[in-house]
């Protein structure tokens, strides 16, 4: 074996597009130390005012992670204590946490089986047959709960777009609010049919969230996340929550929280935002490289599903496959690092005993959990090991396919997984 071949291949490469900036982000750090602005001012200020830019929105308010974006955008969207939000099983427990930690109860429906976002026909099914109608309000009251649907959470999953259009239909016609979970969707597209347009990833809902966790598409040096909004109220109170409930300095309206965004980690944000798309552009071709590259074993490998109507920004790379867990071992063999995102839907979660769901709730979140494998991807992927990766999943299905096809009950259904469910 040559050198090359038996390299390791890491599942994500942080260290290079940080060396290659290594200059611009020390002058950053810099900057901070000279002036000791470290936590809020101008920084900040300015790169909320790119990042609006670039999302395509009035507004966008600069906190200290992920999570908390989400919390303040669900509370400043009006979120209440005792009501009910919808989201998804197939997501981080961020998404949840939030909800939970806005004083809300989270409820889920089911994921469509190509994309792993939530199906809008099951939210449907959910708001017609899991809730009853308020006569006067014209809200779902959720069975189970008894609480009011107030928001409902898609998740902008792997980069990938939620089908907004029906789920903005479903709010208009039930009263609820969109936050969006954009948390791995930096820049994410989506062609609104009713807008008749191209839209970016946070800009759909009334509010959504983004985390600039580090290994995300654009990520700080250390935690950040911002809301984003058209709404001036939703961006003002969610301004407001970051900050302790401040309206001005030391006069609380509210209660709020420590969730500001430091200033070096603007700055860094700042300069890295500027390669955002370039680095997304990479990601895409990657995954085209894979996707050809898996073509002609496509029966047994289901690549990432992109609907006409989203242009994805593949923060990860999810192919399902079965004996998943054979392969992710012998990929480890091979020096190739892989992850499982996520290994157990958020509903058979110790967390969340309590909220009382079973095995079986939510059949496609449970199956994709047992079939999905995330594989190497970054913008500095080389093309020589997305075609090492491929080559080594293929030698597994030589291996793996008699063994798969006898299990079935004829041993030779064609169907993509996928059409199997
Ligand atoms: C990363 C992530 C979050 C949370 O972001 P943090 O910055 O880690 O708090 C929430 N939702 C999803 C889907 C994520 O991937």
């Amino acid at each position: 074996m040559s050198v090359s071949e038996s390299s390791q291949i890491p599942f994500l490469d942080l260290v290079r597009p940080h060396v290659e900036l290594e200059d611009e982000l020390v002058a950053a750090f810099r900057g901070a130390l000279h002036t000791a602005g470290f936590v809020g001012g101008s920084a900040v200020e300015e790169f909320e005012r790119d990042f609006a830019a670039f999302c395509g929105v009035r507004h966008s308010v600069g906190v200290a992670s992920g999570t908390d974006a989400l919390r303040f955008a669900l509370m400043g969207s009006g979120v209440e204590a005792g009501q009910t939000v919808v989201t998804v099983p197939n997501t981080f427990i961020a998404t949840t946490e939030a909800i939970s930690q806005a004083g809300a109860q989270p409820e889920f429906v089911d994921v469509d089986a190509r994309t792993g976002t939530m199906d809008p026909a099951k939210l449907r099914a959910y708001l017609e047959r899991g809730c009853v109608r308020d006569a006067e309000s014209g809200r779902a009251v959720s069975k189970r709960t008894g609480g009011v649907v107030s928001a409902v959470v898609p998740v902008h999953l792997y980069g990938q777009m939620a089908d907004m259009d029906p789920i903005l239909d479903l709010a208009a016609q039930y009263h609820f609010t969109v936050v969006e979970d954009a948390c791995q969707a930096h820049g994410a597209e989506y062609f609104s049919r009713t807008a008749g347009r191209w839209c970016r990833a946070g800009s759909m809902g009334r509010a959504a969230a983004f985390s600039f966790y580090p290994g995300k598409n654009l990520g700080a040096c250390g935690e950040a996340g911002a809301v984003t909004t058209n709404e001036d109220r939703v961006a003002e109170r969610s301004r407001m929550l970051r900050d302790h409930g401040q309206s001005k300095k030391y006069f609380h309206d509210i209660e709020g929280y420590n969730g500001r965004l430091d200033a070096v980690q603007a700055r860094i944000l700042t300069i890295k935002l500027r390669r955002l798309a370039a680095w997304n552009l990479k990601r895409r071709d990657n995954a085209r490289r894979y996707n050809e590259l898996f073509e002609p074993i496509a029966d047994s490998v289901v690549v990432p599903f992109e609907s006409l109507h989203a242009r994805a920004v593949y923060h990860l790379y999810v192919i399902r496959i079965q004996g998943r867990d054979r392969l992710q071992a012998q990929l480890a063999q091979a020096g190739i690092a892989t992850q499982i995102h996520y290994p157990t839907p958020l509903h058979l979660q110790n967390a969340y005993v309590g909220l009382g769901y079973r095995r079986g709730d939510f059949p496609v979140s449970e199956t994709l959990a047992g079939e999905i494998l995330s594989l190497p991807m970054y913008p500095n992927l080389e093309a020589r090991h997305v075609m090492r990766i491929v080559q080594s999943v293929g030698r597994f299905m030589a291996r793996a396919v008699p063994v798969a096809a006898a299990s079935t009950s004829s041993g030779t259904d064609p169907a993509p997984v996928a059409e199997r469910l």
